[in-house]
């Protein structure tokens, strides 16, 4: 049975009835990293030097040395990134069991919504809404929140920082207990810097996608692109972390199969 599945699939691949759209944004010296108030320490964007390229350090080949938060571009956060993770089993990048890192994508649209409202919070009346239309969201899926925040071209309107702070979509919390304990997701996805909306410090609790979701032993992905190329249902995604020891999250290649 699995051997026709697969066998299946690469035909699907190889006739493009099964298309791979890549969530993953290009990840180099102009990717935003989210800024957090001054007190505490900031995450280093990306940066590169060259080992050798095909010069006397090296003369046949070319390579580079990488420095890097582990939370930059398209990242996946694993649950000891948040102290409500901290002491889970498995938490770390590692340690999470492989066959985690594939499930089926439930894409809600808040394009709209995000457009007209940078504020805009998903809830759990928005994903029953969603549900009537498309049904159940199954057990071990990704939650991916699509807001086309990934089509805002340039540091300043992505992080869309004020002086009150940031301004960017995201979760109630009780839409994200909703999703972690009545509907078992694998974790949320999002298209802009971080899992949470952008003035989460001050909701009960405080960053509910990393408070509830990771205290729950689930992800997050955060700096997704080309959700709009998704269905509602019936993608398939691969995020895959590097295997980082005892690491709290690590760029991704996040990969989508869609029929
Ligand atoms: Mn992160």
């Amino acid at each position: 049975m699995s051997n026709a599945v697969l066998s299946q699939l690469v035909e699907a691949l190889r006739s493009g009835a099964v298309r791979v759209v890549d969530l993953t944004q290009p990840l180099g010296p102009d990717t935003p990293v989210i800024e957090l108030p001054p007190i505490f320490a900031s995450s280093p964007g990306f940066s590169m030097e060259v080992i050798s390229r095909y010069d006397d350090k090296g003369p046949a080949w070319y390579w580079n040395t990488i420095h890097l938060g582990e939370h930059t571009g398209t990242h996946f956060d694993a649950p000891v990134h948040w102290i409500t993770g901290a002491q889970l089993p498995d938490n770390t990048l590692d340690k999470i069991p492989a066959s985690k890192l594939i499930g089926p994508a439930c894409v809600i649209d808040c394009s709209k919504e995000a457009e007209a409202d940078n504020d805009f919070l998903l809830t759990r009346e928005h994903v029953l809404a969603w549900e009537a239309a498309h049904g159940r969201i199954p057990p071990g899926s990704w939650l991916l929140m699509r807001t086309d925040w990934s089509k805002r071209k340039g540091r300043e309107a992505f992080l869309n920082i004020r002086a009150d702070g940031a301004h960017s979509p995201g979760f109630t919390p009780d839409c994200v207990r909703f999703l972690a304990f009545e509907r078992d997701v694998l974790g949320v996805g999002v298209e802009c810097v971080g899992t949470d909306a952008g003035q989460a410090a001050s909701f009960d609790p405080p960053f509910p996608a990393h408070n509830i979701m990771h205290g729950s032993g689930r992800f997050g992905l955060a700096s997704l692109t080309n959700l709009d190329q998704l269905p509602p249902t019936g993608a398939i995604v691969i995020a895959a972390p590097l295997k980082i020891v005892e690491g709290s999250g690590s760029p991704a290649r996040v990969l989508a199969l869609v029929p």
